[in-house]
């Protein structure tokens, strides 16, 4: 679960992370594990590089940090690897927290230009599902008009 990841820094001493079983973390998990971050670790959005996405949270006993994250897949297509990430990190936000708000973090979730290549991603995908709702086409249908 925790292997490869970076944030190995004031990690929680309550449970056996290395040798323990699956679980005694999820007992650990279940009770003590108090959400507070996602963290995107990538080298390369692009590239064939692993993108880890981290989940990290607090321990209620030791105060110490869990992460409880999982390794995505780039796809072929920079759209598909956005999206991939998108599903999978907000899917844990609403774990925890409400859903507004969430386009923002996704947003921060990259680094300098990467974040801009997000935002774009998103404002492209919000424009899709709008020129899809019933009876939206007519009033947006001006010439001229891409989407
Ligand atoms: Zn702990
Ligand atoms: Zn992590």
């Amino acid at each position: 679960m925790l292997e490869k990841c970076k944030t190995k820094e004031g990690l929680c001493q309550c449970a056996d992370w290395k040798n323990g079983t699956a679980a005694d973390w999820i007992d650990h998990i279940m009770r003590d594990y108090k959400f507070d971050r996602l963290l995107l670790d990538y080298h390369d959005l692009e590239k064939d590089f692993e993108i880890r996405l981290c989940q990290i949270g607090g321990c209620n006993k030791c105060g110490g940090q869990i992460c409880i994250g999982t390794v995505l897949r780039p796809s072929e297509l920079l759209d598909d690897t956005l999206a991939r990430i998108y599903d999978e990190a907000s899917k844990r936000w609403r774990w925890y927290r409400e859903d507004e708000g969430f386009d923002e973090v996704f947003v921060q979730l990259f680094r300098g230009r990467d974040q801009q290549v997000a935002r774009l991603w998103l404002d492209l995908v919000r424009a899709k599902a709008a020129a899809l709702v019933p009876g939206e086409e007519d009033a947006h249908a001006e010439e001229g008009q891409i989407l």
